[in-house]
């Protein structure tokens, strides 16, 4: 099937553009739309189908993958084209947009008729650029397994849940992991310099114990050079916090997230919104970070 089927990705930025390759590769038939056009001229270059719109993105094709900003980009996107979406095609939505979004557009899709997949990824650019996505996939059986060669496309694994919300969840859970991770290693640095210690010292020092994590060696790299190549969007991690703050409601004291949310926040009001999430690190330090 996925050397004939059509794919329409709305959405090329930092991850939906190397989906929308790996999906070249896998020789699916692409239609990229993105709002800036110029980000999906590279793939046109590769193969894909530009469209001028999301409607004629949508139009007959098999599935639809947004991965859009967050909930409330992907609503007024997916609104105003669902009508075209045909009816036996498969909505994959894998942006994060939280527990509120994801009900609101799967029933967005139910009124459509059109079959709806909760489907977020855990990994970055470069994970997305190889193929090496995790895959939480939330919804009718039958459309997941109709997805897979999409997914297998995407991603190292897919983590088959059922009812729409639950792959979400899951989601939330996960970058709430991650996000606390990048918030301790931001701490950890920051209390390095703060007493003198080198902070070379802290990663050379947890290397290749329990208490290690590639993902501290990475985002601590780019702390300790105070420079922050872009894979996750600092402020993309802030709608995250949010998220996960929100999720946590009065249930969980979730006092890690609540922390990275007002470090996340307070480096976006340095001007770090655009910079990779690792910026966290100017949110941390209270004086001059230097
Ligand atoms: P990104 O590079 O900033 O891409 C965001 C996309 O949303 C772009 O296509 C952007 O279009 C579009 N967009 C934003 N506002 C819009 C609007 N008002 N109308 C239409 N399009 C709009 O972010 P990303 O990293 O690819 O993230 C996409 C989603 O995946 C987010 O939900 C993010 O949380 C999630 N995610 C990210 C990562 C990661 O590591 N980066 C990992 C897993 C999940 P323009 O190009 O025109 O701005």
């Amino acid at each position: 099937m996925s050397d004939q089927a059509t794919i329409a990705v709305l959405g090329t930025g930092i991850m939906g553009a190397p989906m929308a390759g790996r999906l070249l590769d896998a020789g699916f038939t692409v239609r990229v739309w993105n709002r800036t056009a110029s980000k999906a001229a590279p793939l046109v270059e590769r193969g894909a189908i530009a469209a001028d719109s999301p409607a004629d993105a949508v139009r007959g094709a098999d599935f639809v993958l947004t991965m859009l900003a967050d909930g409330p980009t992907v609503h007024a996107v997916m609104s105003d084209v669902l009508p075209a979406v045909a009816p036996d095609a498969i909505w994959l939505q894998a942006a994060t947009v939280g527990l509120a979004h994801i009900e609101a557009l799967a029933k967005l899709a139910d009124d459509a008729g059109v079959t709806f997949l909760d489907s977020p990824v855990l990994g970055t650019k470069q994970p997305a650029e190889t193929g090496q996505l995790v895959v939480m996939a939330a919804g009718p059986d039958d459309a997941i397994e109709r997805s897979v060669p999409v997914f297998e496309a995407i991603g190292r694994k897919i983590i088959r849940l059922s009812g729409t919300g639950a792959a979400s969840k899951l989601k939330l859970v996960v970058n709430g992991w991650v996000l606390g991770l990048t918030n301790a290693g931001a701490e950890a640095i920051g209390l390095s310099r703060a007493l003198g210690v080198d902070p070379e010292l802290f990663l050379e020092t947890i290397s290749g114990g329990a208490a290690d994590s590639p993902y501290v060696r990475i985002k601590g790299r780019a702390m300790i050079d105070d420079d922050y190549p872009l894979s996750f969007p600092l402020d993309l991690a802030v709608k995250d916090a949010r998220l996960i703050v929100e999720a946590a409601g009065d249930d969980v004291d979730a006092g890690a997230a609540v922390a990275a949310l007002r470090h996340l926040e307070r480096a976006s009001e340095l001007g770090y919104g655009e910079t990779d999430m690792a910026a966290i690190y100017r949110g941390v330090i209270k004086g001059d970070p230097s």
